[in-house]
C-alpha cells in the first residue's frame, strides 16, 4: 500500500472537492492521505461535518500548508495531525482569508483600471468553494474570458511580482506558522525544500521547532532526496513526501496515487479523531 501526505483541495486552489478528492484517494488503492490545502483546514471540517472523516476505509489526516516567505524565498509550512477546530489557528487562518479578499479586490480594481473587462463574479464562478481566491483563480477567468491566451500569459503579464496587477500578500512568518501548528497540537514540516532555491535558508529554517522534512516531491530528483534525507536525519526529524496534487491537469502529476510514500512515513502522523 501507498500514502500520500500532501493534497489540494478545491478549498483552496485544487480542482476536486474533498469528497471527490477521498474517492480519487479509494480509487488508487492508497492507504493514508493528508488533506493540505493552503491557509485553511475548511476542507476536511467539511469532510467531518458530512459525516465523511473520520472513514472506515481510508486513512486521513488533517493537515495545512501555509505559505511564508524569508528573504524572498518561498517557504511553505506543512502541518500535520492537529485540532482542526484550536480557536489560535482557526482565528488565523480567518485572519489570513480576509486579507486575502482584500487582495482579490485590489487585483481586479487594478485589472478593470488597465481595461481588462473582468469581473469579481468571473473569478467567484471558477473559484467555487474555494476560501483562498487567489492568482489561480484571476489566471483562469482571464483565459476563460480571452483575455490572456493562457495561464503562463496571465502571470507573466499581469499577475506577476512586477507586472501591473501584482499585489503584494499579507503572509505569516515561519516561526508563527509553526508555532500555530504546534499550539494545535500537530506537526510542522518544512515542506518541498528545493522550491526554497537555497538550502542555507532550508537549514536556517530547520533550526525552528520543525517535526519533519518533506523529502520526498515531484520536484526532487534522486540527488536532492538523499541530500534532504540526510538533513532530516542528521536533526531527527521525520521524513515525509507526497505529490502536491491538486488534478490541475498540466500539472505532474496529474493523477493520485502517480507519486506516492511508503505507509510507514504516513502512518505516525494518525491519530482517529477523537469527539471534535
Ligand atoms: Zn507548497
Ligand atoms: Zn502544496
Amino acid at each position: 500500500m501507498a500514502s500520500d501526505l500532501h493534497t489540494h483541495t478545491s478549498f483552496s486552489d485544487g480542482r476536486l472537492s474533498p469528497e471527490e478528492l477521498v474517492a480519487a484517494a479509494k480509487e488508487a488503492k492508497l492507504s493514508y492521505i493528508a488533506i493540505t490545502d493552503h491557509d485553511t483546514v475548511d476542507g476536511i471540517r467539511h469532510l467531518y461535518e458530512q459525516g465523511l472523516y473520520p472513514s472506515k476505509t481510508l486513512h486521513i489526516i488533517p493537515g495545512i500548508e501555509f505559505s511564508c516567505e524569508v528573504d524572498e524565498h518561498d517557504v511553505h509550512v506543512l502541518g500535520y495531525d492537529f485540532d482542526i477546530y484550536n480557536q489560535d489557528l482557526v482565528d488565523k487562518v480567518t485572519e489570513i482569508s480576509e486579507s486575502r479578499w482584500a487582495r482579490f479586490s485590489t487585483m481586479m480594481e487594478k485589472l478593470q483600471e488597465l481595461g481588462y473587462a473582468i469581473t469579481e463574479s468571473d473569478v467567484l464562478q471558477i473559484a467555487g468553494t474555494s476560501t483562498s481566491v487567489g492568482r489561480a483563480h484571476v489566471a483562469r477567468a482571464l483565459v476563460k474570458k480571452g483575455l490572456a491566451s493562457s495561464i503562463r500569459e496571465a502571470f507573466d503579464k499581469l499577475l506577476e511580482h512586477g507586472q501591473p496587477a501584482y499585489v503584494p500578500h499579507y503572509r505569516i512568518s515561519p516561526e508563527e506558522a509553526v508555532a500555530l501548528v504546534r499550539g494545535a497540537g500537530g506537526v510542522p514540516v518544512l515542506a518541498h525544500p528545493k522550491l526554497v532555491k537555497d538550502d542555507t535558508i532550508v537549514a536556517r529554517m530547520l533550526e525552528l521547532d520543525f517535526g519533519g522534512l518533506e523529502v520526498y516531491y515531484p520536484k526532487h530528483d534522486a540527488e536532492d532526496t538523499a541530500r534532504y534525507k540526510a538533513m532530516a536525519e542528521q536533526r531527527g526529524l521525520r521524513l515525509t513526501g507526497g505529490s502536491d496534487f491538486h488534478a490541475i491537469p498540466q500539472r505532474e502529476p496529474s493523477e493520485l496515487g502517480v507519486f506516492t510514500v511508503a505507509d510507514e512515513l504516513a502512518e505516525p502522523f494518525f491519530h482517529p479523531p477523537q469527539a471534535l
